[in-house]
């Protein structure tokens, strides 16, 4: 069995249930009863695993927080509100005034501000590095910093970072490893690469169908003799190893993020999300095929001026790499490069078949000019090295024929 394979065979059937209702369940409940004094106690204590109270989590959550800690291998996970909930969550359980944070290769827009100006806000200091600036990353790290932060591709400038590289140097500095996987379910696995806690906006590829706003935070289990979690560094977490061993890491997102900050996602959203896992190995595995195809015919039929960014090709940077480490490619996303703001704004509005959207990993094609839209509010320095140009536009490939979408662009580039 391939990976999708097993995912299709063992786990789809996870997403409702065999007997009764077999769709998931919407719990639509905000409080849950107590049998009496004792239970509520229980409850409190963590003792007994019945819902508390809904921002605490709730049934429906706790089913696709159950599917996605499946399918990435880890000990368990909470579903938020949104991708940006699960990267908030996270960092506030984990980070506090003074600490540093290093983030490595390309960055989400929502992610870059959560990091350099609100985390800031609160003290909390970042570096940022570029994927194969190895030299300044270990720099960085032999400093000390709490936490490293990474997308296992870089939106929109498709860097892809060599996460078992960066690892086995999280490991030897002992900083917790967080891997934003949005883009590639089922292909990167960053537990592999010793990951500490894999992050989804399941917004994107895992729903498919722009229904459902939400976020995963996965979370791999604290060992006895893990020395990186057990170190100094992370002290806030003693008390929940001491409670919760392996789940610790659950335990302190609860109570340090989604107790006081209430990011959690609603029973409606997780019940989108769950129809959207169950399709999610079929939608990977076409839409991946289609990237490299568009890829690779349109790249030869564009003019002067037009550049097609996707790792698939010669051209970019680390193509090695993705020949040597994605057999199934990194996502949903490419770039197309036009001249200029002018040339690619004529170009998206002459696309017939293409939704222009701020999403990505949709069942549609989509396609958004980047430095008037996500990036208008960063300075050019900033668009400079997260890789934003005047001209660029980002396209998220969809199921449809990719031969018929060639078509499309070839018409709009005139
Ligand atoms: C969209 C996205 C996010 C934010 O997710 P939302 O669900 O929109 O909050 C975070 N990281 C990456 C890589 C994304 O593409």
């Amino acid at each position: 069995m391939n990976k999708f394979e097993e995912f299709n065979t063992l786990l789809v059937q996870q997403v409702g249930a065999k007997t009764g209702s077999i769709a998931p369940s919407i719990v639509a409940s905000a409080a849950f009863g107590y049998q009496d004094a004792q239970e509520a106690e229980a409850i409190f204590a963590g003792e007994a695993a019945l819902p508390l109270y809904a921002r605490m989590g709730n049934p429906t959550n706790a089913k696709l927080e159950a599917v996605a800690a499946a399918m990435e291998g880890g000990v368990g996970a909470i579903a938020t509100a949104s991708g940006m909930g699960a990267l908030a969550m996270v960092m506030t359980a984990f980070l506090k005034q003074g600490d540093e944070v290093l983030c490595i290769g390309g960055f989400f827009g929502g992610t870059y501000a959560l990091v350099n100006e609100t985390m800031k806000r609160f003290g909390v200091k970042s570096h940022f590095c570029d994927a194969d600036d190895f030299g300044k990353i270990e720099e960085i790290l032999a400093e000390g910093v709490q936490m490293v932060l990474c997308e296992s591709v870089g939106n929109p400038n498709l860097k892809l970072p060599n996460l078992g590289r960066i690892g086995i140097l999280c490991r030897e500095y002992q900083t917790l490893f967080v891997v934003d996987n949005t883009l590639t379910p089922l292909i990167v696995r960053p537990f592999e690469a010793e990951a500490d806690i894999v992050i989804y906006s399941s917004t994107k590829i895992i729903s498919g169908h722009s229904a459902a706003l939400g976020g995963l935070a996965i979370f791999r289990g604290v060992g006895e003799g893990d020395e990186k979690l057990r170190g100094q560094k992370y002290q806030p977490l003693h008390p929940f190893i001491d409670k919760l061993q392996e789940k610790a890491m659950i335990g302190i997102c609860k109570k340090r993020a989604l107790r006081d900050l209430g990011m959690t996602a609603n029973a409606f959203g997780s019940f989108l999300t769950l129809l959207g896992f169950e399709t999610l190995a079929l939608r990977v595995e076409r839409i991946n095929r289609s990237v490299e195809l568009f890829a690779g015919e349109l790249s030869a039929l564009l003019p002067d001026g037009y550049t097609l960014r996707h790792p698939s090709l010669a051209t970019h940077e680390h193509h090695s790499r993705y020949q040597e480490l994605y057999p199934d490619g990194c996502g949903s996303i490419l770039t197309l490069e036009a001249p200029d703001k002018e040339s690619a704004f004529g170009l998206l509005d002459r696309l017939k078949l293409v939704t222009q959207t701020a999403n990505v990993g949709d069942n549609r094609t989509l396609a958004l000019h980047m430095s008037s839209t996500i990036y208008r509010d960063f300075d050019a320095k900033t668009r400079e090295l997260l890789g934003v140009s005047d001209g660029l536009i980002r396209i998220s490939i969809g199921l449809e024929d990719p031969r018929v979408l060639v078509q499309d662009f070839v018409q709009a580039v005139l």
